[in-house]
């Protein structure tokens, strides 16, 4: 495994549509495990394979229960509305409001390209659908409500909190 260099908005991968994934290559696989590590090297809540520069189909998510793998995924159902503040560690250090759908429910495959089904709902409704617009292109600062703000991360080694 290997930590994968992240591309920062302004960067031209970040906004072309990435290629569905036909097969679990050992590459492939090699990228899944690179993107869950970068992922948490970064304090990242979900990584798309654009973000480190590879037009394929797949996102990796963990919102603190153990990382999702999302091959090819679509999203099928959404319902309902939430407001928040999200990021993106292509634009580190800062935030912005988007409305986003609070339940989503999404078809993908895992790294076996088995096909399975995942619902979720606010901070990984959010997740999902930020990361699979990352396979289209596209930025949430392309919807984000007001001014794009900086954040100031706690950094878990700060023993002042
Ligand atoms: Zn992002």
């Amino acid at each position: 495994m290997a930590l994968r260099q992240i591309r920062v908005q302004g960067d031209d991968v970040l906004t072309k549509v990435c290629r569905p994934v036909k097969e679990m290559t050992e590459r492939n696989l090699e990228l899944i495990e690179d993107m869950i590590e970068t992922m948490y090297e970064a304090n990242g809540v979900g990584l798309a394979a654009p973000q480190v520069g590879v037009l394929k189909r797949i996102a990796v998510i963990d919102v603190g229960d153990g990382p999702v793998v999302l091959v090819n995924p679509e999203i099928l159902e959404t319902a309902g509305e939430q407001t928040g503040q999200e990021g993106c560690l292509s634009l580190p250090g800062k935030a912005g409001n988007v409305t986003r759908p609070n339940y989503v429910k999404v078809k993908a495959y895992d790294e076996e390209m088995n096909e399975y089904i995942v619902e979720g709902e606010e901070l990984f409704a959010r997740a999902l659908i930020h990361e699979i617009e990352h396979l289209d292109g596209h930025m949430y600062t392309e919807k984000v409500e007001g001014e794009i703000f900086d954040v100031v991360y706690d950094d878990e080694d700060d023993e002042d909190e």
